[in-house]
C-alpha cells in the first residue's frame, strides 16, 4: 500500500471561563490561529526586550465548542480511518484543570457531555453493525503510567483480580505492546463503556486509597480493531488500534511549589513530558536517525503511535484566564511543534496464516470427502456413464417395491442415472395409484359435471346429493367430521359433510373433497346404486386416501387413553350434550336454507311457466295482427287503429304476465341473495360444530389422564394459577417494555442507552463492593473506624 505523507494535526481547545482574558488571547478570523499578547512588565525596567506577542497557527481553535463538534473536528475521521486499518492516536495536552479529561472522557454524568472515548466507541460499533462482509472484533485496554510505573486500570475485570504480572513494554516487529496488560474483548458499545467506567472508577479509587494524584498520571485507553475477510482461501486480517491519551498535567514545577513526594511526582511528569517533547522535535527533524523512545515509559509505549505510520491528533487544552497565560503559551508551543511531524499512515494488513491454513484444511477435507464419494460410486458400479440396461431397471423397480413395502430401509445410491431412474419409478407408481383410485371411484360413483345444474337438481330430488352438492346416501343431512380438524384457511373446502355407512366404519368423499384428489375439478360424483360387498371390502384397502372417522386415534394419542370411543359415536354424544346448541342452530339454519332453496326453485319454475305463457300470447297476438292486416285495418275518425276484443284481451293478459314476471324475477333475486347468506351461515355453523367437536373430543379422550386429573378440582393446577413458564414470559415482556420505555424517556434518545446502562452497572458494582468492604472494615477493626467512615458506610447501606 502506498503511503501518503501527512502532518500531525493539532487543535487548541479553550476551556470556557467567565474571566476570559480578551485582551491577552485573540483568535484569528479563520479560527485556525491564536495570538497571545502580554503587556510589558513595568517592573522590569524601561528597557524590556522580552517578546510580548506570539502567533500560533493550528488546525483549528475550539472555543465555546460542544463535545459533539469537538469530536467531529478532532476524532471522527481518525476513527473511521482506524476502521479500515490505520492506527490512530489522539492526545490531550495541557495544564491541570484545562479540560483534558473533559475532552477525552467527558463528564460521565450526562450523555451530552461524554467525551471522545465514548463517542469513538459508539462510532466503532455503529460501523460494525453496518459492515456485512467482514468479521470484526473489538478489544479494549486501559493503561495508566504513574511515576514511571505501569498500571492496568482494568485488572479488576480479569478473573484473577489484580494481576501480579509485572508489566513491561516490549518491542517487537509488529510494534510495541505492554506485556501483562489485560486486553478485553467487547461485543458491544455497552461492554466497552463498562470498561471505560470501570477504569475511571479504579483511577479515582486509587487516588483516594494510594493517595495518588490522578492529574499526575498519563492514561491510555486503547481500542483494538481486527477485521477478517476471506479472499478466496486467504484470510486477510486488518489490525488497527486507536490510542486515546489523557496526559498528565503539563504545569511547571516552580508554580506548584511542591516538596518531597509531590516534587518527585512532578519531576517524573515533567521528565516524561519533556521527553515527549524531545521525541516530537526529533520526529520533526527528517535528518534525525535515532529517536530516543525508550527514555521514558510514556514515549516508549507511544513509539508506534506517535509519528511514523499513524494518524496523530493533538488537542492542547488551555485556560482562558490571564493568570494562566504562561502555561497557555507553553501548551501552544507544544502543539505547534507537534504539527511539524510528518507521518505516513499505512493500513496494517496481514494474512492470517493460521486462518488461511484452517480454511485450506477445511477445503481439503471437503474435497477428500467428495473424492471418496466419487471413488465409492465408481467402485460400486462399473457402468457409471452408460444408460441403464433393462435388467438394471428391473432391479431398481424391485428395490423400490421392497422399499415401499418396508422390506429394505434404504435404497443405495449408485450413480446419477440410477437416482434418476429411482425418481422415474416413483413417479410411475404415483400415477398408477391415482388412476386406480379414480377407476375405483368411477366404478362406484357416477361423475357429473359440477356446472350441470339440471343433473345435480335431479340427483338432489332422488336424494343422492344434498343442497350443498355434497354426496349423500340418504336425504337426512348429518355430519361426521374427518379426523383432522379443519384449518381456518381451509374454510372454502368445506369439511366433508358426510354420513357414515350403516356399519359406521367409513365415510365417503364429498364432491369437493374428491375434486381435490382427481384431475377433473368440475365434476361431482354420485354413487351408483349397487354396491356389492366385495367392492366395499376393496374400498377398505384404499384407507390411505379415505377419511376414517372411526379410527381417529394416532399412535401417540393411543398411549394416553386406552380406548376412546369412535368419532362417529362420540359425535352423536357431542351433538346431544356440549354441542347441542350449535347443532340446533346448525339444523335451524339448514332448514331455513332448504326452505329458501325450495321456494327459489318454485319461483324459478313459475318464471319459466310465465315465460312460456308470454311466448304463447306473443305468438297469438302476432297471428291476430297478421289476420287483421290481411282483412284490412279499421281506423277511427282520429286515425287510431281499432282492434277486436280478443286481441285486446290478449294484450291485457300480456301486460299482466309481464308484471308477474317482473315480480317473480325480483323475488328470485332476493331469494338468491338470501340463499347465499344462509349458505354462509350453514358453512360457519358446520365448521364451528366440527372444530368444537374436535376440541371436545381431544380434551375428553386424547389428553393424558394425568393432565386430566391435574385439571380436575383438587389437582395441582388450579384456575387462576399461572404456570411458571407463563410467568417467565410475563417477566420478559416487562423487561422489554421497560427497555422500550427507557429508550423513549432518555433525554438523548435511544443512542444513549448503552452509555447509561454501562454507567449504572459500574455504579451499582462499586456501591456494592464499597459497602461490603466498609462492613468488613467495621467488623474487623471497630476501633479504627472514624465516625465519618461509619456514617459513610451506613449511608451506603441505606442507599443500597
Ligand atoms: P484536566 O483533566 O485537564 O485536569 P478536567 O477535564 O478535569 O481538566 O477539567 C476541569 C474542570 O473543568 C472539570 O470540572 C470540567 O468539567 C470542566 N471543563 C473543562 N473543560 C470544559 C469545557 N470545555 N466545557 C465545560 N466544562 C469544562
Ligand atoms: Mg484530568
Amino acid at each position: 500500500m502506498h503511503a501518503v505523507e501527512k502532518k500531525v494535526r493539532a487543535f487548541v481547545r479553550v476551556k470556557p471561563t467567565a474571566q476570559f482574558a480578551q485582551d491577552v488571547i485573540k483568535f484569528g478570523p479563520d479560527n485556525k490561529s491564536i495570538d497571545i499578547y502580554i503587556k510589558k512588565d513595568a517592573k522590569k525596567g524601561v528597557v524590556n526586550n522580552k517578546q510580548t506577542d506570539w502567533s500560533f497557527k493550528l488546525d483549528g481553535v475550539l472555543h465555546n465548542t460542544s463535545q459533539e463538534l469537538t469530536y467531529e473536528t478532532v476524532a471522527k475521521k481518525l476513527v473511521s480511518e482506524a476502521l479500515v486499518g490505520y492506527n490512530g492516536t489522539i492526545m490531550c495536552y495541557g495544564q491541570t484543570g484545562a479540560g483534558k479529561t473533559y475532552t477525552m472522557t467527558g463528564a460521565t454524568a450526562e450523555y451530552k457531555h461524554r467525551g471522545i472515548i465514548p463517542r469513538a466507541v459508539q462510532q466503532v460499533f455503529k460501523a460494525i453493525t453496518r459492515s456485512v462482509d467482514s468479521f470484526i472484533t473489538v478489544r479494549i485496554s486501559y493503561l495508566e503510567i504513574y511515576n514511571e510505573t505501569l498500571c492496568d486500570l482494568l485488572s479488576t475485570m480479569t478473573s484473577s483480580g489484580a494481576s501480579d504480572v509485572q508489566m513491561a513494554i516490549v518491542d517487537c516487529p509488529q510494534g510495541v505492546y505492554v506485556k501483562g496488560l489485560s486486553i478485553h474483548s467487547v461485543s458491544d458499545e455497552e461492554d466497552a463503556l463498562n470498561l471505560l467506567f470501570e477504569g475511571e472508577t479504579n483511577r479515582v479509587i486509587a487516588e483516594h486509597t494510594l493517595n495518588k494524584n490522578s492529574s499526575r498520571s498519563h492514561c491510555i485507553f486503547t481500542i483494538y480493531i481486527q477485521s477478517r475477510f476471506r479472499v478466496l482461501s486467504d484470510v486477510r486480517c486488518i489490525n488497527s488500534k486507536i490510542n486515546l491519551i489523557d496526559l498528565a498535567g503539563s504545569e511547571r514545577l516552580s508554580k506548584t511549589g511542591s516538596e518531597g513526594r509531590v516534587l518527585k511526582e512532578a519531576a517524573y511528569i515533567n521528565k516524561s513530558l519533556s521527553f515527549l517533547e524531545q521525541i516530537i522535535i526529533a520526529l520533526a527533524d527528517p535528518k534525525r536517525e535515532h529517536i530516543p523512545f525508550r527514555q521514558s515509559k510514556l514515549t516508549h509505549v507511544l513509539k508506534d503511535s506517535l509519528g511514523g505510520k499513524c494518524n496523530t491528533v493533538l488537542v492542547a487544552n488551555i485556560c482562558g484566564e490571564a493568570l494562566h497565560v504562561e502555561e497557555t503559551l507553553s501548551s501552544l508551543r507544544f502543539a505547534t511543534r507537534m504539527k511539524w511531524i510528518t507521518t505516513e499512515p499505512v493500513i496494517n494488513v496481514t494474512y492470517d496464516s493460521e486462518g488461511t491454513v484452517k480454511a485450506l484444511e477445511k477445503e481439503i477435507s471437503l474435497l477428500k470427502q467428495e473424492l471418496a464419494m466419487h471413488d465409492s460410486l465408481v467402485n460400486r458400479s462399473s457402468v457409471t456413464y452408460d444408460p441403464l440396461t433393462d435388467v438394471q431397471v428391473a432391479e431398481i423397480k424391485s428395490q423400490i417395491h421392497k422399499y415401499l413395502q418396508g422390506d429394505i430401509d434404504e435404497i443405495d445410491i449408485m450413480n446419477f442415472r440410477q437416482v434418476q431412474e429411482v425418481f422415474r419409478q416413483f413417479k410411475l407408481i404415483v400415477r398408477k395409484q391415482v388412476d386406480e383410485v379414480e377407476t375405483r371411484l368411477r366404478s362406484k360413483y357416477v361423475l357429473i359435471d359440477r356446472n350441470d345444474f339440471a343433473t345435480i337438481s335431479a340427483a338432489q330430488k332422488v336424494g343422492i346429493v344434498d343442497v350443498d352438492h355434497h354426496l349423500l346416501k340418504r336425504q337426512d343431512v348429518d355430519i361426521i367430521p374427518t379426523p383432522v380438524p379443519p384449518k381456518p384457511d381451509e374454510k372454502k373446502s368445506r369439511t366433508s359433510s358426510l354420513r357414515p355407512k350403516k356399519e359406521g366404519t367409513k365415510s365417503l368423499f364429498s364432491g369437493r373433497d374428491l375434486a381435490a384428489h382427481l384431475p377433473s375439478k368440475s365434476q361431482v360424483i354420485i354413487p351408483t346404486k349397487s354396491l356389492d360387498v366385495k367392492e366395499k371390502a376393496r374400498n377398505e384397502d384404499t384407507a390411505h386416501i379415505d377419511a376414517q372417522p372411526s379410527k381417529p386415534v394416532s399412535k401417540e394419542n393411543s398411549q394416553w387413553s386406552s380406548s376412546p370411543p369412535s368419532r362417529a359415536v362420540a359425535f352423536e354424544q357431542f351433538k346431544k350434550e356440549c354441542g347441542s346448541e350449535i347443532n340446533r342452530i346448525f339444523k335451524e339454519n339448514k332448514s331455513i336454507l332448504l326452505a329458501r332453496r325450495k321456494r327459489s326453485s318454485t319461483v324459478a319454475r313459475r318464471i319459466n311457466i310465465i315465460k312460456q305463457e308470454i311466448e304463447d300470447i306473443k305468438k297469438a297476438l302476432e297471428a291476430q295482427r297478421q289476420e287483421r292486416s290481411q282483412q284490412g285495418e279499421y281506423v277511427d275518425e282520429k286515425g287510431r287503429l281499432i282492434i277486436d276484443e280478443k286481441e285486446f284481451l290478449l294484450i291485457m293478459k300480456l301486460k299482466d304476465l309481464k308484471e308477474e314476471y317482473r315480480c317473480s324475477y325480483a323475488e328470485l333475486q332476493d331469494l338468491k341473495a338470501e340463499i347465499q347468506y344462509c349458505q354462509h351461515l350453514v358453512d360457519q355453523c358446520r365448521n364451528k360444530l366440527i372444530s368444537e367437536f374436535e376440541i371436545w373430543y381431544s380434551e375428553s379422550f386424547l389428553i393424558p389422564t394425568y393432565v386430566q386429573n391435574a385439571l380436575k378440582s383438587g389437582g395441582n393446577i388450579r384456575p387462576g394459577m399461572i404456570p411458571i413458564n407463563r410467568v417467565m414470559c410475563l417477566e420478559e415482556d416487562e423487561q422489554d417494555r421497560f427497555e422500550r420505555m427507557q429508550e423513549v424517556m432518555l433525554p438523548a434518545g435511544p443512542d444513549s442507552v448503552s452509555f447509561y446502562k454501562a454507567k449504572m452497572k459500574t455504579d451499582q458494582k462499586h456501591t456494592y463492593s464499597r459497602t461490603m468492604s466498609s462492613l468488613k472494615l467495621m467488623h474487623k477493626k471497630p476501633g479504627h473506624i472514624t465516625a465519618a467512615g461509619k456514617d459513610k458506610a451506613l449511608s451506603f447501606l441505606h442507599v443500597t
